[in-house]
Parts: C-alpha cells; structure tokens; sequence
C-alpha cells in the first residue's frame, strides 16, 4: 500500500498472556500507525490528483435517474454521479433494513511517561489476560471474571509506554468507570507509577450488527458500511485495503465509452465489489465467533484462545507437513 512511512514505531513480535502462568509469542511484526502522517499522506495524494474538498455537513441527498444531489448545512448543493457515504458510525445516508444491534469494544487508554515498566521494549504486549492485580477486591475480581477485561500496551522506551485496559465485546458495552478503575488496580500491581499522561484515549467501537440494505444507490466504505471486524473491532487495515477497489470499480462503470453505468446500476455493480458474496459469507462468520465472545466469561476466553492458538500451530504443522511432501515429490521427479 506504500504506507510504511506512516508507521511511526514497529515491533518484532508481541505478547500474550493468556493467564498468570501462561506467556506465549506471536512471531509477527506489530507497527502504530502514526495517524497525523497517515492523514496528511492522504490529503496530499488527493491533491496532487485534483481532488476538490468542500468543508460542510450534508444533511440529505435526493437521487435523480443518473446523479444525485447533496445538500449541505451551509446551503451549497453538490452533484454527483455516485455518492460514498464514509461517515463512521452516525450512518449519515447508507440505509438499513434491519436493527441495529451491535456489539461494543470499550477501552480506555494513556499515552504515558512512567518511572518504569515491567515489559520487554522489543514487543508489543497484544493482551494480558492475567487478573491476579485483583485478587484484593473480590468486587472487581468478580466482574472481570464474568466480563473480562485485558491490557494491551506498546512501549517505545523503559519510560514511555501507550497502556489501554480493553473489553474485547460485550452488549451493552462495559461502563468506562468500570475499565478505569481495573486499569488503575492493573498499574499498582505491575508496579507502573505514571509520572505525565501525553494522551489519553475513551474508546467506543460498535462491532457487527447487519450489513447496509444490499445493494442501494448510496454506496458505503469504512464503518458505515459494515466494515468493522465483528470481533476484533479492527477496521482501518481493511478499509485501507478496500479503497482502491471501491475507486477502481467506480472508475470502471463511468468508464468513457457507452458501456458506462449511471445511477442504481453504478451503485449495485461497485457494492457488489466491495461486498462479493464470500466476503458477505466471511462476516457472517465473524459474526458468530462475536456472538460466541459475547458468551464467554473469563476462563472461556481464555480456553477460546488457547484452542485458536493450538489450532494455527496444528494447522501450521500441517501445512509444513505438506510442503515437505510436495519438495520430496519434486525431489524424486528431478532424479528420475
Ligand atoms: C480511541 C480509538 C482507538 C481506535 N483504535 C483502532 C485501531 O487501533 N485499529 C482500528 O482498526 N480501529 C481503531 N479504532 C476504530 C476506528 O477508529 C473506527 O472504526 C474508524 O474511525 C471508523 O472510520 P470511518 O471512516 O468509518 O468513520 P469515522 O472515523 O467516524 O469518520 C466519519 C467522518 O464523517 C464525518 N461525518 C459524519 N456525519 C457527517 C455528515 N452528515 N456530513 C459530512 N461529514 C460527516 C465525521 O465528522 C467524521 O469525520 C479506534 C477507535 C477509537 C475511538
């Protein structure tokens, strides 16, 4: 995607702790994305492509045969022949048939300067599910144990370190009181003593719910459009990775000859790229591993991943297995 500049910090690998005696690694690099630069990198490349940005809120659209106009709150009204909604969350003009019903991803999180910390600077830690910082207040024990919550930290130096306390899923979504408070007892117990606070992050994210009515005139991307992983609550690689389809897919049915399309046609061929069927078949699975997360307390979170982990390994060997097969095959063709 050419966006390795906007990377600020990169990792080897991470780290998960699945309970206080269990530490396991996960061999893949882990980068942040520096956002500032990601943006700015974007606003540069539309501009220097001619792109013109008007700065207003739309507050409805009217949809003609073969362009639609949209009205914004200062009075000025743009025409277009397609119109991508990307407003988030708020599903500003992309319609819905069916209730909303998500999932939420709460965390709270601090960009902090510490005396010191007990992680290794080389990995990310991508979750810690240990919960022994609470086993003086049976209280919170308790709703960690059938609401978990884990920690998920980057350090960039023995000083610095980004630390948020995350609840994975839940419906309704875990209070940020509540997250606070477990990440306060977290601190203490790993001994981290916050000496400035950079940043700090309150994070709501709606996870799953049903797609957008399939296909409309209004075409979606990012969360509008049902873009956000139904149970990691990830959704900025993927949308990264979407953009250029929806662009080339527009730009293939405007086209410059006859065969160009207009209106509903336009519409239903480009959401037809960005939701084929086996992505729409693919979701509704994510779907169900969030239904499942939603079940689970503490100790069947923890056995959800250990079962994952050891089904990749196994998967893994597998696979190693069957390569080893197919070079000792090659092998004994070369040799007659
Ligand atoms: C603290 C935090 C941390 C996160 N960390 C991660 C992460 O590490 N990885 C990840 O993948 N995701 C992460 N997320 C989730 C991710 O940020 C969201 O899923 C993502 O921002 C959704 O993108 P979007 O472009 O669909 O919508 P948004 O980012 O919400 O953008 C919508 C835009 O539309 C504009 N808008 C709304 N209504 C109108 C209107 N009527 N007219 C014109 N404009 C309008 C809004 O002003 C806004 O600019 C995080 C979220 C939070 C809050």
């Amino acid at each position: 995607m050419d966006l390795l500049d906007c990377l600020d910090t990169t990792w080897s690998g991470a780290v998960v702790y699945t309970d206080d005696n269990t530490k396991k690694y996960l061999d893949r690099p882990y980068g942040r994305v520096n956002r500032k630069q990601l943006k700015s990198k974007m606003l540069q490349k539309c501009i220097s492509n001619g792109v013109k940005f008007h700065q207003a809120k739309v507050i409805k659209v009217i949809h003609e045969e073969s362009k639609s106009l949209l009205i914004c709150n200062d009075g000025v009204t743009v025409q277009a022949a397609v119109v991508l909604d990307a407003t988030g969350f708020s599903r500003c003009l992309v319609q819905y048939d069916k209730p909303y019903n998500p999932g939420y991803q709460v965390a709270y999180g601090i960009l902090a300067e510490v005396e010191e910390h007990p992680f290794d600077v080389d990995k990310m830690l991508f979750m810690d599910w240990r919960d022994s910082h609470l086993n003086n207040n049976v209280e919170l024990k308790e709703r960690n144990s059938s609401i978990p919550t884990f920690l998920y930290a980057m350090p960039f130096s023995s000083t610095r370190i980004f630390l948020e306390e995350t609840s994975l899923v839940a419906r309704p979504g875990v209070s940020m009181k509540d997250i606070q408070e477990r990440m306060v007892a977290r601190l203490r117990h790993l001994g981290i003593k916050v000496k400035s606070i950079e940043e700090d992050e309150h994070c709501v994210i709606p996870m799953g719910g049903p797609l957008p009515v399939l296909p409309q005139r209004v075409v979606g991307i990012g969360g509008t459009a049902g873009m956000v992983h139904p149970s990691t609550g990830y959704m900025v690689a993927r949308t990264l990775a979407a953009a250029p389809i929806v662009a080339n897919s527009i730009v293939r049915c405007l086209g410059s000859d006859r065969r160009s399309l207009t209106g509903d046609d336009l519409s239903a061929e480009v959401w037809k790229d960005l939701w084929p069927i086996e992505r729409r078949r693919q979701r509704e699975f994510f779907c169900f591993g969030m239904d499942i997360l939603l079940k689970l307390d503490l100790q069947g979170t923890r056995s959800a991943l250990t079962n994952v982990n050891k089904e990749k390994k196994e998967k893994k060997k597998e696979d190693d297995e069957e390569k080893e097969d197919e070079e000792d095959k090659e092998k004994k063709k070369k040799n007659g």
